[in-house]
């Protein structure tokens, strides 16, 4: 018999990849100069020559597309983990990082490490990015969250504590921030260590901070992202280069359990059994190659950052609000209007195509993907300036 939840996951698009497939469709209608996509999270920057160069070398070797060991190479295991202690001082083990495709499966194969009942729950942050919703269910949980202060989309403290609970075996943060750009400062995670700290204690039970970071690199206006293993021991590690290094479509990533991990050793193993139960074994094994050689390289965000200025300027001016990206690329605007769906399909006939937040758990809000080129931003703004006008804005 089929499954019906996963035929349910497999026949239904995400509203981001629905708007998308809208826009190519609309683009043959009415010309692609007038469609104006903001809605994926595709870089739109190149990826650093140094890694386009090392493909090339690495791909001479015919041998290099054999298997690797389940979690990776060691060569490439200890070069992420001595970039991290170069980095941020902090010595993360080769031993217990496992090379993954990209954050989605690290984040898919931790929480089946973690979830052991129907009733163990994730918990994450309003607004965050839908797929944590299918992972925790995928591995037999729930996720449940929080939601931020919606000025800053910070961690509300005092929402934080009315929805944890004795259930909750795992906490998801990604900073800096999909959809909202926020970069939670050191304050922040020490806050939030301490009152993790506190419930472990309550609770009596481990409660696993997983760090979600795509983003890691990509931070305006002299933003600081902390290194989390340093001030939560019970910290997981799931970063990707998908947009540190402009290739989501190679699939590489890592997940790296802290040396002070309750049971480290135990949840590695347990990581590296839900990698192998559900066929995430031996990430693309050129892409370990090319990280192994490329592991201190960025690919270059300064666009994210002019494209991020010229739109919140702009937007701003036009009565739209925004709080300020420090980070990603993303602009998290308020709806002018009470719901966001309607708002988005009011923009769509300005051929203007941004995400409502409610997939992202938020209402009133929508998202616009800043990974596009400055070309697209200053054909738009016209057409933002009518929109504005038809909702009597200005
Ligand atoms: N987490 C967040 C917050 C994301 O925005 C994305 C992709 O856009 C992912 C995880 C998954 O990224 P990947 O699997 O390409 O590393």
């Amino acid at each position: 018999m089929i499954n019906e939840k996963m035929y349910s996951l497999g026949s239904t698009r995400s509203k981001i990849r629905e708007l998308f497939e809208y826009g190519k469709t609309l683009a043959q209608k009415i010309g692609s100069e007038n469609v104006f996509d903001y809605t994926l999270g595709n870089p739109s920057v190149p990826c650093p020559e140094e890694v386009t160069k090392t493909i090339i070398s690495e791909v001479q070797n015919p041998m290099i597309h054999g298997y690797t060991s389940a979690q990776g190479t060691i060569g490439a295991r200890k070069a992420i983990c001595d970039y991290n202690f170069k980095r941020y001082g902090f010595e993360l083990n080769p031993d217990l990082t496992y090379l993954t495709c990209g954050a989605a499966a690290g984040l898919a194969i931790t929480l089946r490490a973690l979830i052991s009942s129907p009733n163990d729950k994730v918990l994450t942050f309003a607004p965050f990015f839908p797929e944590y919703k299918v992972f925790a269910e995928n591995a037999g949980g729930s996720l449940i969250y929080s939601k931020c202060d919606e000025s800053t989309f910070d961690i509300d403290f005092l929402e934080l504590e009315k929805t944890i609970c004795s259930d909750v075996q795992a906490v998801i943060i990604n900073s800096p921030n999909n959809p909202s750009g926020t970069v939670y400062g050191e304050e922040t995670i020490i806050k939030l260590s301490k009152f993790l700290n506190d419930k472990q204690r309550e609770y009596g039970h481990a409660i696993y901070l997983i760090t979600d970071e795509p983003y890691r690199e990509i931070l305006f206006d002299g933003a600081v992202c902390p290194f989390i293993p340093k001030y939560y021991d019970n910290t997981v590690v799931c970063y990707s280069y998908s947009k540190a290094l402009s290739i989501p479509g190679e699939r590489i990533g890592y997940v790296s359990v802290s040396p002070n991990a309750e049971n480290a050793q135990k949840l590695y193993l347990a990581i590296a059994g839900a990698g192998r139960s559900l066929g995430y074994v031996c990430a693309p094994a050129l892409f370990q190659a090319v990280i192994e050689k490329c592991v201190d390289k960025v690919s270059d965000s300064t666009v994210y950052k002019d494209n991020r200025d010229v739109l919140v300027e702009n937007l701003t001016k036009l009565g739209f609000t925004c709080v300020n990206p420090k980070g990603a690329f993303y602009i998290f605007m308020k709806s002018p209007m009470e719901s966001a769906e309607e708002f988005s399909d009011i923009a769509k006939t300005f051929g203007i195509l941004v995400v409502p937040s409610d997939s992202f758990g938020v209402k009133g809000f929508v998202r616009l993907a800043t990974c596009v080129s400055p070309d697209l931003i200053k054909r738009s703004l016209p057409a933002f300036e009518k929109l504005a006008k038809e909702l009597k804005m200005i």
